[in-house]
């Protein structure tokens, strides 16, 4: 099997329906993007020179060519390796040369990056443009046939960071792939050709999970010519279009709320936001409904189960009358029909109803392993079941709530930062002897980073001065916005600092407050 036959199934029953569109215009129908697709295989077979799993990375803003070169890749039978536009050089560096890519697509706007990202590899992937010559000449190629596959052949590197700071590179299958695909229409809604999808966040991670199951039923995908996310330019794309759904991060719902509010946009194109990637607080769910109405479908999953572990569905939005209708808006839902969840303790044993544990995860949907790690990829996968380091509770109907990321994740602006990384950089400034990441709440970002300093004997390290270190070595998101020097960080029995303290000061506290 190959998950680009999705495109092919397509552009044969709907040939004539538009397939890609740039804000309110087309740009390409089904049977167009299809024969596109195949002749962009051939050239990364035969001009490229790739063989089947081979990598092809991605350092792209949200356009139309993104969709293009994902299938283009898979129908080769090789994998992509989305990036996230945002990355600094030297995580871009770091991706490059652990996927072992051999070829990265780019958009013009970050071509500079990429070429200093490559300047340090041994071995250095092409960079192709695709608003180059290069990209022009590969469009003129012979098309070939779609791979023939296993259905465990890898086709997507989802980079996710781990808890030691390095990213880690989710191994999702054909297989894997097409799970999600059918969990969509199975547990979020159903999609036919007159359906549209909306990429306003980043199609490398959150938003690219819904190109399957879109291309599948022959809808449209959309991008805004902004290529990310603008609230008033989706309140017009609501308004040029029928049937529009969207994934967005639950900041990204609260955005376009205040905008909304004041703007009074006709919403009546929209057809569902998919909200999650992070918790959405129960007063933003209530006013997302107040001002949009039922529209609003919650998934719950990550990297490693692509955004399919569990769903709170339309209904249960709506529902009310319902006694537990705010807890059951405060969960995550229901397991998605093709997975089963456990709440489980440190040992593995399964918990009771209502008790707090890691959240355990197995069905088809799961990856199989990380890329070129294997101790992680035992340590996850262990017993069989995906542990994905987030702590939560089932009630008595199955709903899960998410009480804490147990891996400290900071969610800002819808992307991820993981503490650690930012750690270890503020690390390496001589006068900085210990260090504490976490994610203060704010009220646009949903949480921005802040970071605890113990100083080393002596002046304590210039504010400016960690800035300058962070900015070199990590992408600008993820610098803290707010340092607090202090004499030790609290710490448990095992000497492990205990972050919910912390927190704990900055939010009830306060003794740290500005
Ligand atoms: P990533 O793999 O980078 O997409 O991050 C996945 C993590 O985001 C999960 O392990 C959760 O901690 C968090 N997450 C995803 N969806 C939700 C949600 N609906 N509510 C709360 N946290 C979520």
């Amino acid at each position: 099997m190959n998950i680009a036959a999705l495109l092919l199934k397509s552009s044969r029953s709907f040939g004539e329906r538009p397939a890609l569109a740039l804000g309110n215009s087309v740009t390409s129908n089904y049977r167009d993007t299809s024969k596109r697709v195949a002749v962009l295989a051939g050239s990364i077979r035969g001009v490229i020179g790739l063989f089947p799993g081979d990598r092809v990375a991605i350092a792209m803003k949200n356009c139309p060519e993104f969709s293009d070169i994902m299938f283009a890749t898979w129908h080769a039978g090789c994998a992509a390796v989305p990036m996230n536009a945002k990355l600094h050089e030297k995580e871009f560096t770091y991706l490059l040369k652990h996927s072992g890519t051999k070829v990265c697509f780019v958009t013009e706007d970050l071509e500079p990056k990429i070429k200093i990202a490559i300047e340090s590899l041994d071995e250095q992937p092409d960079i192709i443009s695709v608003s180059g010559n290069q990209y022009q000449r590969l469009l003129e190629a012979n098309p070939i046939e779609i791979a023939e596959l296993d259905p465990n052949a890898l086709a997507w590197l989802f980079y996710t960071s781990g808890t030691t700071g390095k990213p880690k590179g989710a191994m999702l299958t054909h297989r894997n792939l097409l799970m999600m695909t059918v969990s969509y229409f199975a547990d979020v809604d159903p999609v036919d050709e007159f359906d549209n999808i909306l990429h306003a966040a980043p199609m490398s991670h959150g938003s690219g999970i819904y190109i399957l199951p879109f291309v599948a039923k022959g809808a449209c995908q959309i991008i805004p010519e902004s290529g990310g996310f603008d609230p008033s330019e989706v309140l017009t794309i609501f308004e040029q279009y029928n049937n529009v759904s969207c994934f967005f991060a639950p900041t990204m719902v609260k955005r376009l709320i205040e905008v909304q509010k004041n703007a009074g946009a006709d919403t009546s194109g929209l057809k569902t936001i998919i909200y999650g990637g992070g918790p959405m607080y129960v007063e933003d769910s209530l006013n997302a409904l107040e001002v949009l109405g039922p529209k609003l479908v919650q998934i719950y999953g990550q990297g490693e189960a692509p955004m399919t572990i569990t769903a709170l569905s339309r209904a249960a939005h709506l529902d009310t009358k319902h006694p537990s209708y705010l807890s059951r808006l405060a969960s995550v839902g229901k397991s998605r029909t093709d997975v089963e969840i456990q709440v489980a303790d440190a040992e593995d044993r399964p918990l009771d109803i209502g008790n707090v544990g890691e959240v355990l995860v197995r069905g088809d949907v799961v990856m199989k392993g990380y890329w070129q790690n294997p101790e992680a990829t035992v340590q996850t996968l262990r017993g069989g079941w995906l542990h994905t380091g987030d702590m939560g509770s089932l009630d008595e109907h199955g709903y899960l709530t998410l009480k804490d990321r147990s891996k400290d994740v900071i969610i800002s602006g819808g992307s991820n930062i993981y503490p650690r990384e930012v750690e270890e950089i503020l690390l390496r400034h001589k006068a900085v002897m210990e260090v504490s990441v976490i994610g203060r709440s704010h009220p646009d970002w949903g949480e921005e980073v802040v970071a605890f300093i113990v100083p080393d004997e002596g002046t304590p390290p210039e504010e400016k001065e960690l800035d300058r270190l962070c900015l070199k070595n990590i992408a600008r998101f993820k610098r803290p916005k707010k340092y607090y020097f202090i004499k030790a960080l609290p710490k448990n029995n095992y000497g492990k600092v205990l972050k919910t303290e912390l927190r704990q000061e900055l939010e009830d506290v306060g003794i740290f407050k500005k």
